[in-house]
């Protein structure tokens, strides 16, 4: 009896551990959410993580793409294929394809950078603090790839009043 009680109390401190294990994981996935396997988006589509080597991020991006999107650069004003782009149609990730924003919601910002007042679903962006360069900003990544698209800020037009302030190099626009 005593021997069945010592197993008994054996198997459930093992369950327990596993149990503890396994909380342990979800907690660390959910701290960095762009490492998270999956996502269902607003559509209920099952969206799968893009997850790259540096060294095959390299090799798949131009130089600017990848200063942009892998190391949070940002290109100069004006000097981006979008900010004065007025076309009818959807820009993509570059990194990875996924639709992130519409013409639809593309306004004049004045900024020399492509602005949007709302992503084309909300689960396709993430938005993180961002307390580098002396300011605190709310930087935007895509939530496939976690590539870095650029930043949000609340002096948008209606009928959100967000600007995402985006880098051209980190779109790709296809015309409809
Ligand atoms: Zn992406």
């Amino acid at each position: 009896m005593y021997r069945l009680l010592l197993i008994s109390l054996a198997m459930c401190s093992f369950s327990i551990n596993a149990c503890l294990q396994t909380n342990s994981k979800t907690k660390a996935s959910m701290s960095s959410p762009s490492n998270t396997p999956w996502f269902v988006d607003e559509k209920g589509d099952t969206i799968r993580s893009i997850n790259k080597s540096e060294a095959e991020w390299k090799e798949s991006l131009d130089q600017m793409a990848y200063y942009v999107l892998r190391e949070q650069g940002t290109e100069r004003a004006y000097t981006g294929k979008y900010h004065d782009n007025h076309k009818h149609g959807m820009y993509y990730c570059a990194g990875c394809g996924l639709p992130l924003f519409s013409s639809e919601t593309k306004f004049e910002s004045g900024t020399g950078w492509p602005s949007f007042y709302a992503p084309i679903d909300k689960t396709h962006v993430q938005e993180f603090t961002d307390n580098t360069a002396g300011m605190s900003r709310t930087e935007v990544t895509c939530h496939r790839c976690g590539g870095h698209l650029g930043h949000v800020f609340d002096d948008g037009p209606r009928p959100t009043g967000l600007r995402y302030c985006m880098n051209s190099v980190s779109l790709a626009f296809e015309e409809k």
